[in-house]
């Protein structure tokens, strides 16, 4: 239900409804906690966005019962690093591959899921001031829909040019782009197969089809053509760089720069930031969104803990991990870009050369499951694999017990009921395996599924 209301007084403050705050605003409503989310549109946002969804993403969607519904069609076994194709079917994750998904349904499902476990939706209600106040409160002020917001947490998902980013003057650290990209959906019957396809000064290609009417298109624009403001003007860039007319209709289009965004820290205070506010980078290798997503996983069961505590120390921990992750794939990005649109050969670059030498880091990578943030100075280190638990019953009782955010208490070998995560003081899960390799280890989860300690 969307609503619209004077003055809002309210647990968590999510502002932007995009696929990162709808997710986030879902999970929490469904742990018990009272959040609005804010949006300054009146509808999700179309136009060409992300396309794509990793294992990783498969996995937190499944936690919630959402993935089955939302990944119908079968996945796609094989993504790529640049140039070079990466088969992803043996990675050790629940849900090995890559699914097809517009963003925007994906959205809408989020946001549909997200209400009807309870949270509120204020659509037409724009950011246009954010301070703390002496109680610990932090107030919102929007124009439109509503006029003012209280609420102990806000989160800042509100996409690339985030108001709240700049509100809490939350540095950025931008590398600056200097090649121009136009990303484009099309109504075709039929376009030409362009894989990063090279034409002259620089000029590259890509076609891809989405659905049997659908096309996207992404061109790399070299510097004879010039600024596009207008569909025409898409079509008229397409005949200049392939020298054949664009058989298709243009729906909607974007431009973008390999321009480079990393906030400078992902929390002050009570103000946290998730998603492309926090990080943006060029979508090569369709992480923009995934990584989006994994932040509001990681973010959702610190803030249901911080709530009933009243502490702020796990933001900081939200804060380094996130940014060493977000700042890791950055590099990925950026070299995959050099590799697909830049003058030298990729075998020049040593990740390149990786890749065939150990194709299963960057199955790793593209799957989203190869994040250890035992570098990163946090407690937190690998991602807990199923090859770390056996069997299907045990996989299953640990999605339960991340569903609901609890910790299991070890007896002899069984997992015991899970504990409801809201009524457990114990910042810790502490998981039997059964599996006798392993049995004497005790494995400690966080509720994302990071071993905290154990093997
Ligand atoms: C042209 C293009 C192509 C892309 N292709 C891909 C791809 O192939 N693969 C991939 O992984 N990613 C891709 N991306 C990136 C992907 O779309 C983003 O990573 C994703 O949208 C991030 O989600 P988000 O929820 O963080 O932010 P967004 O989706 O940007 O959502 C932000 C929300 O905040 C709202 N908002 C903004 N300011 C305010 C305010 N002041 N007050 C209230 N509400 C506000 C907006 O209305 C919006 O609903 C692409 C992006 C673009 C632009």
């Amino acid at each position: 239900m969307t609503l619209a209301l004077t003055n809002v007084d309210t647990g968590v403050s999510i502002i932007g409804a995009g696929p990162v705050g709808s997710l986030l605003a879902g999970i929490l409503a469904h742990n018990g906690v009272d959040v609005t989310l804010f949006d300054k549109e009146h509808n999700t946002l179309e136009g060409p966005r992300a396309m794509t969804v990793n294992a990783r993403t498969a996995q937190i969607l499944d936690i919630f019962d959402l993935r089955e519904n939302l990944l119908s069609s079968p996945p796609m076994f094989h993504g790529h690093y640049g140039h070079t194709k990466v088969d992803l079917s043996t990675v050790d994750t629940p849900w090995p591959g890559m699914w097809k998904i517009q963003q925007q349904d994906l959205n809408n499902e989020l946001l549909i899921w997200a209400i009807e476990s309870g949270a509120r939706l204020i659509r037409a209600a724009k950011l246009t001031n954010l301070s703390t106040n002496l109680d610990g409160y932090v107030e919102a002020e929007f124009e439109g829909a509503a006029k003012s917001a209280a609420s102990r947490i806000v989160v800042g998902c509100d996409g690339e040019h985030s108001s709240v980013r700049s509100m809490t003057g939350l540095g950025e650290e931008v590398s600056s782009g200097h090649r121009r990209f136009i990303t484009a959906n099309l109504r075709a019957s039929h376009l030409p197969t362009f894989r990063f396809e090279k034409f002259s000064e620089g000029a590259v290609v890509s076609t891809g089809r989405i659905d049997e009417e659908t096309y996207r298109i992404m061109m790399h624009l070299p510097a004879y053509v010039p600024s596009l403001s207008t569909t025409e003007d898409i079509e008229r860039a397409w005949k200049m760089i392939t020298g054949v007319p664009l058989q298709g209709k243009v729906q909607s289009w974007g431009l973008q720069t390999d321009r480079n965004q990393l906030a400078t820290s992902f929390n002050s205070s009570r103000v946290l930031l998730a998603g492309d506010a926090a990080h943006s980078q060029l979508p090569v290798g369709g992480c923009a969104l995934n990584y989006g997503i994994e932040d509001a996983f990681s973010l959702a069961w610190r803030i249901a803990l911080c709530l009933k505590t009243d502490t702020l120390d796990l933001f900081d921990d939200y804060s380094t991990e996130r940014k060493f992750a977000a700042h890791r794939m950055q590099k990925f990005v950026r070299n995959q870009t050099e590799d697909l649109y830049g003058e030298r050969p990729s075998v020049e670059r040593t990740d390149a050369t990786d890749v065939e030498s150990k194709p299963n880091n960057f199955a790793e990578f593209l799957s989203g499951v190869d994040i250890d943030y035992s570098s990163c100075g946090t407690k937190a280190s690998t991602l807990l694999h199923s090859a770390e638990i056996t069997g299907d019953t045990q996989q299953r009782k640990l999605k339960d017990a991340q569903r609901t955010f609890s910790y299991c208490i070890p007896s002899s070998g069984e997992i015991d009921k899970p504990l409801d995560f809201a009524q457990n003081e114990e910042a810790h899960r502490l998981l039997p395996t059964g599996n006798e390799e392993i049995s004497k280890a005790e494995l400690t989860v966080r509720p994302d599924g990071y071993l905290i300690s154990g093997m």
